[in-house]
């Protein structure tokens, strides 16, 4: 099994020559990279992922693993339940067990304003058939009768799922290689390749590589390259914090939050644990640009976020950073491979001490590892998946805000049909791109 956190020192599961065209290039090796390529390949067109550093080395390895419909937008809880339909199918076929198991998703109620938002998101949601409840405090309690804490409500899901995020997504790799895509990591894409205005590849470190048609699932790095090429989207991206307990014993089996933590159970017995609604921000050029697209965020969750002055070194949104650059020059990809921001460790203590305070009957909390990973996110909340009509060739797929491992299989079999010229198969209006520059005012999404 990989070792986790998944970075430089792990040896390159996919190396070897680059081929010098594909019908489809796509950048980034995350979760929906690499489903994208997966149902690519499937359909037959030859693809190339081109990752630069390690397979699922950013957030498609560091997230809590949850796969939820419950919460999500109402464009994307027909895509969450399709993903919901694939990750059986893809979990018989992988050559790993990736865990998924179908423990449910709770959300636990601070007061009745919480409660309301819940009822709010329900009536959305159910004409999408899901199988959410609205729980009283008795029917919580009912479902975490080992818990010390009451909580007055909750929002439960019975049919959310849960998988192991560093297992899975290299095994989806690997089903994706063994279904023909080609897979080179260390490999960065430096630029796209324009010709008369048109993507028709992309340059990498080790040379170009022709394609009819490039796909950016670049996680936290796409805005940088995007701008680059002149297309300006106000993505950032936040430090967020998680760990994991030594094996304790099952107070329930799938995954929760409360106002103060989140936990799910793992497989290896222990639990994934992080302080809830808690983000780091960097300030960069970026945050400065993008700050009063933010700021009805800020304004509704103004503890959610903590701002910090200044990137680390190499961060896509560090004051250093270059901003431009040609196809000879070492690109900010290449300077750093992996980004493994630091986890905060004030946050994994009282994060721990919630836990053994939420459950006293596990006894104390060891937290054997902890980690943080940089989540991309958008205004809005919702991800652009759209082409890119100022740059014909293009397909952006970015932007997942916190959700995008659950949902990476739809969003991947859907970016699989775009790029083939073939229907979604849902609406896609919400993942416009146009939205940022169109000047309408954006609608928010539930930031549940
Ligand atoms: C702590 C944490 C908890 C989370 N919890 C959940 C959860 O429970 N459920 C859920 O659904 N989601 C969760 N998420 C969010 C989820 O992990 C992300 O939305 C998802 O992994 C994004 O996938 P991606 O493929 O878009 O990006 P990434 O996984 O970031 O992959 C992008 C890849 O592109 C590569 N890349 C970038 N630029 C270039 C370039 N120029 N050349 C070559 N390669 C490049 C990067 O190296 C990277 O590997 C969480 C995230 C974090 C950090």
């Amino acid at each position: 099994m990989m070792p986790f956190p998944i970075s430089e020192a792990n040896p390159p599961e996919h190396s070897g020559d680059l081929p010098d065209r594909a019908d489809v290039a796509v950048i980034g090796g995350g979760v929906i990279g690499v489903t994208t390529a997966l149902f690519l390949a499937r359909a037959g067109l030859s693809v190339v992922v081109l990752e630069k550093g390690r397979i699922a080395g950013e957030q498609s390895s560091r997230n809590w693993g949850w796969i939820r419909v419950q919460g999500r937008d109402r464009g994307e809880i027909p895509i969450a339940q399709e993903a919901q339909r694939l990750w059986p199918e893809l979990a018989a076929q992988v050559d790993t067990d990736i865990h998924l198991t179908q423990g449910g998703v709770a959300y636990l109620a601070r007061d009745d304003a919480e409660m309301g938002r819940f009822a709010d998101w329900v009536r959305q949601a159910e004409p999408f058939g899901v199988s959410t409840q609205i729980l009283d405090a008795d029917g919580v309690a009912r479902l975490l009768p080992q818990a010390a804490r009451r909580w007055p409500g909750g929002l439960w899901t019975p049919t959310d799922m849960r998988a192991e995020p560093f297992v899975t997504v290299p095994a989806l790799a690997r089903l994706a290689a063994k279904a023909g895509a080609v897979i080179r990591e260390a490999t960065a894409v430096r630029l796209l390749d324009v010709e008369a205005g048109r993507v028709t590849g992309v340059v990498t470190e080790r040379g170009r590589v022709r394609a009819d048609a490039v796909v950016l699932a670049g996680g936290a790095w796409s805005s940088l390259l995007l701008r680059r090429h002149g297309i300006a989207i106000p993505q950032l991206s936040v430090r967020a914090t998680a760990m994991r307990t030594a094996a304790l014993p099952d107070v329930f089996q799938g995954g929760a939050v409360d106002d103060r933590l989140a936990w799910r159970r793992r497989a290896d017995g222990g639990y994934t644990l992080a302080p809830e609604g808690y983000h780091e921000l960097y300030v960069g050029p970026d945050a400065v640009r993008a700050f009063f697209g933010y700021l009805p965020q800020l304004i509704k969750d103004p503890m959610g976020t903590a701002l910090r002055p200044a990137a680390p070194r190499g961060f896509p949104d560090a004051w250093t950073t270059a901003r431009r650059w040609t196809a000879g020059d070492v690109s900010p990809f290449e300077k750093m491979r992996v980004l493994n921001p630091a986890p905060n460790m004030d946050k994994v203590r009282a994060t721990a001490a919630a836990m053994a305070a939420t459950f006293p009957g596990l006894g104390p909390v060891e937290i054997e590892s902890a980690w943080a990973g940089m989540i991309d996110t958008l205004p809005d909340l919702v991800p652009v998946v759209d082409h890119a009509a100022e740059l014909p060739g293009l397909t952006i797929a970015t932007g997942m805000c916190g959700h995008g491992f659950g949902i990476g299989p739809g969003f991947g079999r859907i970016i699989a049909s775009m790029v083939q010229g073939k229907p979604a198969g849902h609406d896609m209006s919400r993942f416009r791109l146009a939205r940022f520059f169109d000047g309408r005012k954006l609608e928010p999404g539930p930031n549940l």
